[in-house]
Formats: structure tokens, C-alpha cells, sequence
């Protein structure tokens, strides 16, 4: 069924519009705020404190979406080539050299200037943000502030399940973060009110159980959303609009659409062949027409884990207790940043659920050169994932920043591949449930 045929033309694909409209416009503040002098802090998607920092009205940049922003446009060579002939090695995470090449470049970027970074805000989800703030720290003076988060002890007790280590941990957080509640004090000049991060926080508590409503959506069939592509334009909402009216109100609607979606049998793609999970970060160089390798032979990505770690922990429907915020804060961002790693570290658990739950045909995994974090153990979730499920898996090799390393025709081979392979299986086994079933 098609959006033409249910009359629902100022629904369907509104989303996407105003996710477009939303990403324009944080970039435009950005910019009338660097232009203003106004304070910034260089953050992270893997914990960016988002609340503290909007309770003193602090703007947030973030270096990561900035260079995926390069990829997708397709000039991320300019900046990594800048980088590399200032002195940084191929070798290391695309997003860094990425950041340097707009840092050498006085903050141009594709979507209007970067300001400088007043304060540097950093978790230790991922080993590299140690490094990156560095950078800055050199180039600026930029001060840090690293908010040291305990991760999940083992696969066997991840996220709350070691509650004797949990309060210790919380209140280890906590802490870390009146540090930074501090620091802000001093950089803007304004003391803490307490009221205006609880207004924040009601409004993550919106986008949350929103975020969540969108992901379990996605478990209809056919598919509402293709979680690479439109997936990760919703995900730069999640973390640019986090804490806001205008966050909470757009996926609020977003959740309206699908559900419209779900209830018209209205899918991401005309004709839904196989279901398959992402595992790891985009293709961002040939972004969209590595999704059409897929979408071509019926298959959309139903759910991905870069929707789990690099959302800061939205997807798992947190919501702050507002009668004790900044104990809650600690909880959640505790809760959040380790699920973050977990999803990196530990995935083998949730890509298995997820397979269940979205009753996915088969896995993609993408690793990437340079971001060994998220590529490093792919091989291995890949063997456990198909020992504990009869799926099949497509492990193909590219980058998320440097289209030197991707391969467009190897790529579609392995894919053509792969879909075969899928296809001869079915063959074997029978075909899904019927079209527009809803789970
Ligand atoms: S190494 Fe990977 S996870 Fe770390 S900053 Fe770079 S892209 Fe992000």
C-alpha cells in the first residue's frame, strides 16, 4: 500500500523533512552563537551530558556528527587530506582527522561555521576521546572534563546486573558530575538552577520513551523505517535536540507517523523481501547507495546497533526521577554510557534478541578501518550470533569517513552474494510471515 493510496500525504515522510529542517537549523545557531561569542562545549554522542550543559544554556557541539557530516556530503576528503599533510597517520579514527581539517580550516564546514570549543566534555566510552580532546586542549587550551563512567564487568553482568557494584558506581558518577555542574558555573558566570535542569530533563524524558516507541515500531512487517538511513538521520536528532521542546515534540510526531505506518501496512520499502540487522557504523562515503545495494534486492535494515551506542542510551526508554535530579542523573547516565559500551563490547546478547524480536533474516556487519573501537570483535559476534541462530551474515569491510578504502564494486559483489545466498535458503526453509502482520 502506498502513502498515495491512503490519502496520507502530510504524514508520511514528515519525519524526514523535519529531521532535515531541525539538523539545518542547530547547525545555523551554532553559527549565530560562535558569531555571538557565545560559550560552546565539544561533546560526544556516547555521553554528552546534554542536560547539565542546556541548564546553563551552554551550546553543543558535536565533533563526531561534524565530520560524518563531511562523508555524507562527500568532501571529507578535503579535511582528511588536510589532516593527513599536517601530520596525522591514515591510520587513526576518520572523525578525528575529520575535526582537525575543520579546525585548521578556522571552523569551516558544510553546514555553516563551528565554533571554538570553550570546554571539552568526554566520557571514556570510546579510548579516543581521550586523545581527540587533547587536540583541542593543544590548540585552544581548551579545559577537559572527563566524566569516568565504570563499565559492565563482563558479558555475564552487564548494565544493572551487578547491583552490589551499582550504588558505588552511581554515586562515583555523581560526583564526577558536580564537578562539572562546577566548571560550568565558572565558564558562564551563572549560578546552577536546579528547576531549569529539571525542565531539561522532562523533556528527555519525552524523547525517551518516544525514542524507544520508534525502535520497537520497526518490529512490524513490513518495516516502517530503514534504520541506516533514516535511523541515522533520527539519531542526530536524538543527540543535537536531547533536552529540548523541539526534540521531544519531533519524536512525538515521529512516533504519530509510524504508528500511522504500521497501522496502513505502509513500508520503508515497497516490496520487503528480508529483514537484516546493521552492526557497526555506516558507510557514510557512498551512504546512500550502499543502502541501495540492499534496498534493490528487497532487503531493509530493520534495526542496527548504531542506533543502540551511539544514542547515549535513549533507546532503552530511561526516565529521570525529577524529585531527585541529579542522583537520577548519575543513574541514567551510569545506566546509559555503560549500555553504550555494552553495545560496542558486548553485543553478542542484544544482536540475538534483536534477531528475535525483528525476526531478522540475516546480519550485516560492517567493520571499518579506522574506528577500530566499534570494528574491533565483529568477527567474533558474528560466529557466536550464527551459532545461536540460524542466520545468515554478510561481513564486508569498508570505511565510515574514507571513500580510499571503499570499494564499490567489491562491496556489490559481496552483496549480490549475499543475497543470493539468502535467497537459496529461503528456497529451503519457505517463506516469512505474510505482509502486514504487525508484531
Ligand atoms: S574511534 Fe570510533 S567510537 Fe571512537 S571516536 Fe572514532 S569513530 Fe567514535
Amino acid at each position: 500500500m502506498t502513502a498515495a493510496s491512503t490519502g496520507s500525504g502530510s504524514i508520511v515522510g514528515r519525519g524526514a523533512v523535519e529531521a532535515a529542517r531541525l539538523t539545518r537549523a542547530w547547525f545555523a545557531d551554532l553559527a549565530a552563537g560562535a558569531e555571538r561569542g557565545e560559550p560552546a562545549a565539544y561533546v560526544f554522542v556516547m555521553g554528552s551530558m546534554a542536560e547539565i550543559l542546556r541548564a546553563f544554556d551552554i551550546h553543543m557541539v558535536f565533533p563526531e556528527i561534524n565530520s560524518l557530516q563531511t562523508a555524507v556530503r562527500r568532501v571529507a576528503d578535503k579535511y582528511l587530506g588536510a589532516a593527513e599533510d599536517y601530520g596525522y597517520s591514515p591510520d587513526i579514527c576518520g572523525y578525528v582527522k575529520a575535526d582537525v581539517g575543520v579546525q585548521l580550516g578556522g571552523g569551516e564546514h558544510p553546514m555553516g561555521r563551528i565554533p571554538k570549543p570553550s570546554i571539552a566534555v568526554q566520557t571514556n566510552a570510546c579510548n579516543t576521546y581521550l586523545k581527540w580532546s587533547e587536540i583541542w586542549e593543544r590548540m585552544y587550551h581548551t579545559p577537559i572534563v572527563t566524566i569516568d563512567v565504570p563499565g559492565s564487568r563482563s558479558a555475564a553482568h552487564v548494565g544493572r546486573a551487578a547491583a552490589e557494584d551499582f550504588e558505588r558506581d552511581r554515586r562515583y558518577v555523581e560526583h564526577q558530575l558536580r564537578e562539572l555542574i562546577a566548571r560550568c558555573e565558572e565558564l558562564t558566570g551563572r549560578r546552577f538552577d536546579v528547576d531549569r535542569l529539571r525542565e531539561v530533563m522532562r523533556h528527555t524524558n519525552e524523547m525517551s520513551v518516544s525514542w524507544k516507541r520508534v525502535l520497537e515500531l520497526n518490529r512490524a512487517r513490513p518495516a516502517v523505517f530503514n534504520a541506516v538511513i533514516d535511523g541515522t538521520m533520527y539519531l542526530g536528532v536524538v543527540n543535537a535536540l536531547r533536552g529540548t521542546a523541539e526534540g521531544a515534540a519531533f519524536f512525538r510526531d515521529l512516533v504519530e507517523e509510524l504508528e500511522f505506518k504500521v497501522a496502513h501496512g505502509i513500508g520503508a520499502l515497497e516490496d520487503e523481501r528480508y529483514r537484516l540487522l546493521f552492526v557497526g557504523v555506516p558507510c557514510y562515503p557512498i551512504f546512500r547507495r550502499f543502502h541501495e545495494m540492499f534496498a534493490d534486492r528487497g532487503g531493509v535494515f530493520v534495526s542496527s546497533s548504531y542506533l543502540w551506542f551511539a544514542a547515549g542510551g535513549a533507546d532503552l526508554g530511561l526516565e529521570y526521577d525529577l524529585a531527585r535530579p541529579i542522583e537520577s542523573l548519575a543513574e541514567n547516565v551510569l545506566l546509559g554510557v555503560r549500555h553504550a559500551m555494552d553495545a560496542m563490547l558486548f553485543q553478542d546478547p542484544a544482536l540475538i534478541r534483536a534477531v528475535d524480536e525483528f525476526e531478522a533474516d540475516g546480519l550485516v556487519y560492517h567493520p571499518v578501518k579506522s574506528c577500530r573501537t566499534v570494528s574491533t570483535g565483529l568477527a567474533g559476534s558474528r560466529r557466536a550470533v550464527m551459532q545461536a541462530r540460524d542466520v545468515m551474515c554478510l561481513f564486508i569491510e569498508s570505511d565510515m569517513m574514507d571513500k580510499r578504502v571503499v570499494s564499490e564494486a567489491q562491496l556489490k559483489n559481496r552483496v549480490d552474494a549475499f543475497f543470493e545466498g539468502l535467497e537459496s535458503r529461503r528456497a529451503r526453509v519457505g517463506t516469512p510471515v505474510a505482509e502486514g502482520s504487525v508484531t
